[in-house]
């Protein structure tokens, strides 16, 4: 089936599937379609954000709904605000013809009233994020006893987010005899769950590696120093000087902190997170989309449903914790037919997540090298010397010409270029000059950092029943240190104590913080262990020793004293400390942007 009359489409839909521009239906509309037009069927699909899902399910519900009734009897539920406001939009775009077609967004942090309202007018079909409609349905401004249709869209990413309860109590209101269509860009075992909780012999389908989205992607991956990674982010960044991109990280404080240095150091960057208000999200969003932010840093969270079309890189600043994740990152590029590259920047301890992610997007990764000074200043150059290529001539300058002919009178053209283009290329040129290599050579047994070289173990008296496991000890640990990703390896947490692994050149910093350090109110010791990341029976008798606290030790200033250490390791780091040498003006689709001078 190669066209949409083809798919048993009404002429509705077909016109306004011309007006859009689609010519041919996406792989996951070609096999939903049909058979959702002519069975009354659960559905399990598998196709990734990018693919063409929404109006896969979109078209189906169109056409079936009476739009002569007011009756609700759609029911779309997406994980995210904006996934929610951009599948609303598409169906409306999709309904456009559709006489009587009343679509509403229900979604947190904005009015309920409003909602409501909007609901009562008769809304036959609802989008809408689990925690409002929960809380709608227990206000009663809902009713939704009637649904025929719901769909669970990024149902992998509602159940990542905590939504199942609501999930659960949401769809424990509509009838039994609905059809339950499920998408999803992975299938992990919580997934399968809900289709076999909530649908009746689904007919499954799945958008293999076929599908827009990925086959638009390249994956790429650099392999430096943890404490290389900012660096190396820039790097890219200047390497790509037309970059449009979302930057991932895996905390919202380091996506602060990362936004912050970009900001600092003079590019068009953003931080998108949970903490911002809503308010600030739209602000940040909408410059986004305005391209006045070039960079946009964010959580996996909230940069969900980012409906952006031509996100030309996406740079996995640290890889997620779940890799399936990745899947969803990667999907934010190379959408609705364009290309795109996903670049992972990776320590050599977390390589040998590229093989596991390789197996699950069911493509190789490239490994590359960050590109050196010189590599970027002639990128740039070339930029500029393409972008002046295409400039339109300003006639307004036409009346200074002849001032400024005098002054090239004795020059050359080719001294004009070169002194025309050394504006911009100098500055580049002294901030890379003095740079250094930042790859890394490959090593295939994927030892974490320092495996080869001098290591401190370490015993600490916290444990499982503290409420840490790994992770989250080692974001304690690095948290407080203010340590490098990297820098805390080999984490074993016991259930009343654990222990960790720095480089030996922190042990001096790591014990001075823990002389006299107190956590939730108690004391939290640190001693070097002669456990070397194996036994634990050392570390029992560890656990005696940390009971010698000393409690009488006078109370230090720790925190400044790491602070120190840091500030010093970031000073000997490298001659790229400083801000990025800037274009003199930002990027904006609009050319509303302030002209803005160099730090340089
Ligand atoms: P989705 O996977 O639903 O988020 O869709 C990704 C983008 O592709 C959206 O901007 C759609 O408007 C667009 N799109 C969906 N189907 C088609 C198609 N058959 N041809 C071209 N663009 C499409």
């Amino acid at each position: 089936m190669n066209t949409f009359q083809d798919l048993g489409l009404n002429q509705d839909l077909l016109q306004a599937i011309n007006d859009m521009g689609f010519v041919t239906p996406s792989d996951v509309q070609a096999q939903a379609i049909p058979i959702l037009l002519d069975q009354d069927t659960d559905l399990v699909a598998l196709a990734q954000t990018g693919t063409g899902k929404t109006a896969a399910f979109g078209f189906p519900m169109l056409q079936k709904i009476q739009m002569d009734s007011r009756t609700t009897q759609g029911l779309i539920l997406s994980p995210t605000r904006e996934l929610c406001l951009q599948i609303t939009n598409e169906l409306k775009q999709y309904g456009k013809h559709c006489k009587g077609l009343h679509v509403v967004a229900i979604y947190g942090g904005a009015s309920i009233t409003e909602q409501a309202k909007e609901v009562k007018k008769g809304a036959q079909i609802i989008v809408a994020t689990p925690g409002r409609m929960k809380d709608m349905i227990s206000r009663r401004l809902v009713n939704i006893s009637k649904i025929e249709y719901s769909v669970l869209d990024e149902a992998d990413e509602m159940l990542n987010m905590g939504f199942y309860e609501d999930i659960t109590d949401i769809l424990s209101h509509t009838p039994q005899e609905k059809s339950t269509w499920l998408f999803s860009a992975t299938m992990p075992k919580e997934v399968a769950t809900i289709a076999k909780k909530f649908m009746h012999q689904p007919i499954e389908i799945t958008v293999g590696t076929k599908n827009v989205g990925s086959d638009q992607v390249s994956h790429e991956y650099y392999l430096v120093n943890a404490r290389d990674r900012y660096l190396a982010l820039k790097r890219l960044a200047d390497a790509n000087p037309d970059i449009f991109s979302v930057v991932f990280c895996r905390t919202k404080r380091d996506t602060q902190k990362v936004a912050e240095k970009l900001i600092e150091d003079g590019y068009n960057a953003g931080a998108l997170h949970g903490d911002l208000s809503q308010n600030q999200r739209d602000l940040v969003m909408k410059a986004f989309r305005n391209k006045q932010i070039q960079m946009l840093v964010a959580t996996d969270v909230a940069a969900r449903g980012i409906d952006v079309d031509d996100i030309t890189h996406v740079i996995n600043y640290q890889l997620p914790d779940e890799i399936e994740t990745y899947t969803h990152r990667s999907g934010r590029t190379g959408r609705a037919g364009k290309t795109g590259v996903s670049m992972v920047i990776v320590s050599k301890s977390e390589v040998r997540k590229i093989k596991s992610i390789e197996r699950i997007i069911k493509k190789d990764f490239v490994k590359k090298d960050i590109p050196n000074g010189m590599e970027i200043c002639e990128v740039q150059l070339m930029s500029l010397a393409n972008k002046v290529h295409n400039t339109e001539v300003n006639h307004e300058i036409d009346k200074y010409l002849d001032s400024i002919n005098q002054l090239f009178d004795d020059t050359s053209k080719d001294e004009l270029i070169k002194k025309f283009f050394s504006v911009e290329f100098t500055r580049f040129f002294n901030y890379y000059q003095k740079s250094h290599d930042l790859n890394v050579s490959a090593d295939a047994s994927g030892n974490r950092p320092g495996d080869s070289g001098d290591n401190t173990r370490y015993f600490i008296n916290v444990g499982k029943k503290d409420g840490y496991d790994w992770m989250k000890l080692k974001d304690f640990l690095k948290e407080i240190l203010e340590l490098g990703r990297d820098d805390v390896f080999k984490v074993d947490v016991k259930e009343s104590f654990s222990f960790f692994t720095t480089e030996s050149k922190l042990q001096e910093k790591v014990l001075a913080f823990f002389t006299d350090f107190k956590h939730n109110g108690r004391f939290v010791n640190v001693e070097v262990s002669e456990d070397k990341g194996r036994s634990t029976s050392r570390g029992k008798r560890r656990r005696d020793g940390g009971k010698r606290r000393r409690d009488d030790k006078p109370r230090g200033d720790r925190r400044s004293s790491s602070k120190n250490d840091s500030g010093n390791r970031r000073s000997r780091r490298s001659s790229e400390g400083g801000s990025k040498p800037r274009r003199s003006e930002t990027r904006t689709s609009s050319g509303s942007s302030r002209p803005r001078r160099s730090r340089r």
